[in-house]
């Protein structure tokens, strides 16, 4: 098994609800919207880990906590051994180009008034992190690696003159240019057209395969995670619920709610055999979730025991883990 590169324990990320006068008045209690809520994790290595789950159940929260764009609220995040859950910014500067994160919107996450050049030198001006030369060269090869060719044509382009793959592409090389060895990726095709999706998803293998960087993928789409990745955890309501290889938790789902995002799956061949679980209704709130197991509300296959205790992440077979009372 290779060496982990990235891993979190216990991490929790609650932000405090704003209140109105009256109600600050009438009660006592600080509400939070749990938005991760004790979730352990590790990436490796060399590896594309992919994090899936519904919209509101707290998987950019996770990413963003990772990268300590915000500050957890408890538990430990790991970056090569060291921890760095607790560091102040200032400590942070030697981890910030080691580990990248790619937001989900190429069309606001890069600067309309800079050229391409100077968005994806930035990180090396700032920083002070290299020659003029080098800067020159390290940009030309991370353009190269992001496949815009021949690079010094998109060198004086603004963002608007390039198509939304190609600024994609860019956000990816302003990254790739710091030689991170972990990127979290925040559904980085879901703005994307479909025909389209294919090119930023070969770049990202093709940095996996060339530099050994591991990535954090983060999508609501399990069929595009299943392409990429080589495991994928699924969260629900600020947990997660299954860990495995990709084809092991596609072809052998065992969580109920892993079964019902399958379910929701188009599949082109009528005949073909389908998982048909539905989770009833919608997500619940994180600020209360339910008690016992988190999904009991939805689960067609709840018994009393999912109602009173929460379950816990097992192993069920060889790298294979769910939280689910049916195992
Ligand atoms: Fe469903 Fe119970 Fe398993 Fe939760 S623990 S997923 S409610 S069967």
């Amino acid at each position: 098994m290779s060496e982990t590169i990235v891993s979190c324990k216990g991490l929790k990320k609650y932000f405090p609800l704003r209140r109105g006068f009256l109600s600050t008045l009438f009660s006592r209690e600080n509400l939070y919207v749990r938005a991760v809520d004790g979730v352990d994790l590790e990436v490796r290595k060399n590896e594309i880990m992919g994090l899936i789950g519904e919209s509101g159940c707290g998987k950019t929260t996770l990413g963003k906590t990772i990268v300590r764009l915000l500050d957890p609220t408890e538990g430990s995040i790991l970056f090569k051994g060291e921890d760095i859950s607790k560091l102040p910014q200032n400590k942070l500067i030697k981890y910030r180009t080691k580990i990248q994160f790619i937001f989900q919107d190429p069309y606001e996450s890069v600067n309309p008034r800079y050229t391409i050049f100077d968005i994806v030198s930035e990180g090396l001006r700032i920083n002070k992190l290299a020659s003029k030369e080098d800067i020159e060269n390290r940009v030309y090869t991370a353009l190269k690696d992001v496949r815009l060719e021949p690079p010094e044509s998109f060198y004086d382009l603004y963002p608007h003159e390039v198509s939304g793959g190609q600024r994609q592409r860019v956000a990816i090389a302003r990254a790739l240019v710091l030689n991170p060895e972990f990127i979290v990726a925040d559904e980085p095709v879901s703005m994307l057209d479909v025909s389209i999706r294919a090119e930023v998803l070969n770049v990202m293998l093709d940095l996996k395969d060339k530099y050994g960087i591991s990535f954090l993928f983060i999508s609501h789409d399990l069929a595009t995670a299943k392409h990429i990745c080589d495991r994928i955890a699924v969260m629900y309501l600020g947990k997660i619920v299954e860990i495995a290889s990709s084809e092991e938790l596609v072809d052998k789902p065992l969580h109920p709610y892993t079964q019902a995002l399958i379910a929701a799956i188009p599949v082109p061949d009528p005949r073909a055999p389908k998982v048909t679980v539905k989770a009833k209704g919608e997500i619940p709130s994180a600020i209360n979730p339910p008690k016992g197991c988190r999904f009991h509300p939805r689960c067609p296959f709840a018994f009393e025991r999912c109602r009173i205790e929460e379950p816990q992440l097992r192993e069920i077979e060889p790298g294979h883990f769910v939280a689910c009372h049916l195992y």
